[in-house]
């Protein structure tokens, strides 16, 4: 007998609340009934299971910082059901290929996420309105009472699952991992005195204006981030304005060669990067790394894998940061909503007159439509075996984007041990991956940093364990260390 968790979600207040039932129906009966169209799925509630505060003893510590009270960390670009923290276009690719990828097949197959959205690619607003998008062509396509899968409970498959349903399709969403939310991964627990964030929590004001009011409305709280300080070596100084300006005109070179280049070769090509000046003491070559750090955390890659033509269109500055449990926004949208967790597909069968899905059990599953919303990292491992295999274009598109990296590591501290005031740290010239910080207490009064890496940098990190991550994070941050 296999327990199948099949969960509800509540929403109560700021907080999402979860509590497991793992069933032990056996999950031959499970999809038996979801075959013949039964509501199978007892929806109970589920609990998320408590964060295990990493234990923090290897390290050495430093002599001005030190060791936090408890640490949780992201681990994105080793995890089998993401392989990655969103897309980017890389050198010689181009935004086409997101529309490509977001071709329904047959009108059986339909596709969703992030890396779907031209607009608004690697972001939260753009896996949703991606999901609104699929449920449009799922429901001008799909006849009433057809019963419609969809794989991932993430922002895209949260949104479309909550606009079928409305609209009175049979919608079961199947997610591989034991909770829903994807790349929102909000985790609550006695240790810490705020919802951690292990993936998306930045927005910006403007651009995510939909996203803020309606978190605001589900009573997520939010905050704005104020003010910067760069760290150096012999200086510090609170704003970048170096960086910005030398990428600006690496980018405005690469506009005019003939063929596409990287960041980092325009940087060189045309010069920025060696014309940038020193400000404030500290080094201009130094400040356009740090800025390049800072949009790698943005984009998830290096600059010498971004397409200068493409890569950094789009890119937000974000100025919010979600501070009351993100996760409520996709519990919201998956309430009353039949969804299986701990399930992953390993395989779709499609034609003109259904769709079956091969389940990791073993077991298959027949619906009339599919919606795919898995992140792009699964799609390029082949995690998922299509059978046709998927038309040339959606293969071409998924081999053509790229899979970045964004990490995140949260410390806790019982008190400060910083006298700054500003939200957003960065460090200039010191060679350390873990380059970028913020300082909840400026935005929230927790006394908690949130440490945030991209790119190779990320890949990097990804590889330590817990006690040489700590190491490296303590190590970054000495020189906000008062002293
Ligand atoms: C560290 C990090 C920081 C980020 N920061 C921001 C930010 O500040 N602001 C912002 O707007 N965006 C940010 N993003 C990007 C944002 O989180 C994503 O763009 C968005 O959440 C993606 O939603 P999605 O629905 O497309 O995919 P996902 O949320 O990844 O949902 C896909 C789901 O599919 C499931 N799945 C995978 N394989 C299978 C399978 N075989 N069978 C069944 N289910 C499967 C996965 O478990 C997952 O739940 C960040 C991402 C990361 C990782």
């Amino acid at each position: 007998m296999t327990a199948l968790a099949a969960c509800s979600l509540r929403a109560s207040g700021n907080v999402s609340e979860y509590s497991v039932a793992e069933m032990s129906f056996s999950r031959r009966s499970f999809l038996l009934g979801a075959g013949s169209g039964l509501s199978l799925l007892v929806l109970a509630a589920c609990t998320q299971p408590e964060p295990m505060p990493t234990p923090t003893a290897s390290p050495s510590p430093t002599l001005t910082v030190p060791r936090p009270s408890s640490m949780l960390r992201s681990n994105w670009t080793s995890d089998p059901y993401f392989r990655g923290s969103h897309s980017f276009v890389p050198v010689g690719a181009t935004p086409q290929f997101r529309d490509d990828l977001s071709q329904p097949i047959m009108g059986r197959v339909f596709f969703a996420g992030e890396a779907t959205s031209a607009d608004l690619p690697g972001s939260v607003l753009g896996a949703q309105v991606s999901g609104a998008r699929a449920a449009g062509e799922l429901s001008s396509t799909a006849n009433k009472g057809d019963r419609i899968a969809i794989i991932g409970a993430g922002a895209a498959g949260a949104e479309a699952a909550r606009v079928l349903a409305l609209e009175g399709f049979d919608v079961i969403v199947i997610e591989a991992r034991d909770r829903v939310g994807g790349r929102i991964d909000t985790r609550e627990s006695k240790s810490w005195p705020l919802p951690v964030e292990l993936g998306a929590w930045r927005l910006n004001k403007t651009v995510d204006a939909v996203l803020l009011s309606k978190l605001a409305t589900l009573g997520v709280e939010t905050n704005t981030l104020t003010g910067t300080l760069l760290q150096g070596a012999k200086a510090t100084a609170t704003e970048n304005t170096v960086g910005p300006k030398a990428v600006d005109a690496a980018v405005a070179w690469a506009a005019d060669q003939t063929k596409d280049v990287s960041v980092a070769d325009a940087l060189t090509g045309s010069g920025a990067a060696k014309g940038a000046s020193d400000a404030n003491g500290l080094v201009g070559a130094d400040l356009v790394n740090q800025y390049l750090s800072s949009l790698a955390t943005v984009n998830g890659a290096s600059d010498s894998k971004l397409s200068a033509w493409y890569g950094l269109s789009g890119s937000p500055q974000y100025d919010r940061l979600v501070t009351g449990g993100f996760g409520t926004l996709i519990s919201e949208a998956l309430t009353g909503v039949t969804t299986s967790l701990s399930t992953a597909v390993v395989g779709i069968s499609y034609s003109d007159t259904g769709v079956s899905l091969q389940l990791g059990t073993g077991e298959s599953l027949k619906v009339a439509r599919v919606l795919v919303t898995v992140p792009l990292g699964v799609l390029q491992k082949g995690s998922i075996r299509f059978d046709p295999l998927l038309p040339f274009a959606h293969r071409t598109a998924i081999a053509a984007l790229g899979m970045g990296s964004v990490e995140t590591v949260w410390l806790r501290y019982d008190k400060p041990f910083w006298s700054t005031d500003a939200a957003v740290w960065s460090l200039v010239g010191t060679g350390d991956d873990l380059s970028t910080w913020f300082n909840l207490q400026a935005v929230t009064g927790e006394t908690v940093l949130v440490g945030l890496v991209g790119g190779d940098a990320a890949r990097r990190v990804s590889k330590l364990n817990d006690g040489d991550l700590l190491a490296a994070a303590l190590h970054a941050l000495e020189p906000f260390a008062a002293h």
